[in-house]
């Protein structure tokens, strides 16, 4: 056991009797409970109940700080660094936006911080600080999507184009996730609509606020979104990938990931915060990571999306 898990663990017991830590290791909780059994996360969420607002509080708190150190200490460590150690700075920090972007956009998606319709207008206007405004409402739309169709037909996580380039060749679809924004155009169909008006503008108003009062050069600004789509593309690789086992999706070790890595978790149930995920995620066995998920998609025959595994998938259903 190493010296986190065995921290949570210690930490977990005090507070939630009776845990059977290797019960939770082997998932058998989520996957064979016993009578009366209740998932970890459950019995985590429940007893944080009396501080939720406390935490969504501390989360904002975090992500404003998260937003400073990106757009202003990145920046100013981007023009100070030598030449060919500059771009290793925002592509390293992009990995931090890709958190934050889980910690608050992500959860305000499932209303898991202040609950919707208060969430609505906090992740879109967090999606604007991170300078993203580009996937306001839309990301939304799309990731509610791609949860109620989860590996079946329309799941917005594997679409037609996706499949047939797949199919012609791994390492072409690889490059096409690696591109950013354009990677994001197969995904939005008229089934996905436009979203609030309302909320596009507040995000790009966040993002002009941002970009006004910070200033990051347009450079820098590039790379960051260059390093946050190419963790996102390697977490893609692991979540929704594998060979088959009758999972929906994977669990698997991310970093700074908030606890999107208990992604099966997360998938059973939406509303468990993300914390509380982090902290179920130390706890559990891993199926892979954002590593172990790039090297598969490129080099093993059989690793595919979990849609491709579908009973009722032919190729061309989609
Ligand atoms: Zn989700």
């Amino acid at each position: 056991m190493n010296c986190i898990r065995r921290l949570v663990s210690a930490l977990i017991a005090r507070v939630l009797p009776g845990i059977d830590g290797g019960r939770i290791w082997n998932r058998l909780d989520m996957h064979s409970p016993e009578s009366g059994e209740i998932l970890l996360e459950i019995r985590l969420m429940q007893w944080l109940q009396p501080w939720r607002q406390t935490l969504a509080a501390a989360m904002l708190a975090f992500f404003l700080a998260g937003v400073w150190l990106v757009w202003s200490v990145g920046s100013a460590l981007f023009a100070a660094a030598p030449h060919g150690l500059a771009f290793a700075v925002p592509l390293l920090l992009g990995v931090l936006v890709h958190g934050l972007f889980i910690l608050i956009v992500h959860e305000c998606t499932h209303g898991n911080v202040f609950g919707r319709p208060v969430d609505d207008w906090v992740g879109n206007g967090a999606i604007g600080l991170l300078l993203l405004p580009f996937l306001a409402e839309r990301y939304q739309m799309v990731h509610r999507l791609h949860h109620r169709r989860a590996n079946q037909v329309g799941d917005t996580n594997w679409t037609p184009f996706r499949q047939r380039l797949f199919r012609r060749s791994r390492w072409l679809y690889a490059l096409y996730e690696l591109l950013p924004v354009v990677n994001n155009l197969d995904r939005i169909r008229e089934e996905v609509g436009r979203g609030r008006r309302s909320g596009v503008a507040f995000a790009w108003l966040c993002a002009a606020a941002t970009y006004g009062i910070l200033q990051p050069p347009l450079a820098y600004w590039l790379l960051v979104v260059l390093g946050v789509n190419t963790i996102n593309a390697l977490r893609l690789w692991v979540e929704h990938f594998g060979h088959y086992a009758g999972r929906v999706s994977n669990t698997y070790y991310c970093p700074l990931g908030f606890g999107i890595g208990n992604h099966e978790v997360h998938h059973r149930y939406p509303r468990i915060p993300a914390l509380v995920l982090a902290v179920g995620l130390a706890l559990r066995r891993k199926d892979g990571s954002v590593l172990t998920g790039v090297r598969s998609l490129l080099f093993d025959k059989r690793y595919a999306h979990f849609r491709t595994f579908q009973d009722d998938f032919t190729g061309d259903n989609v």
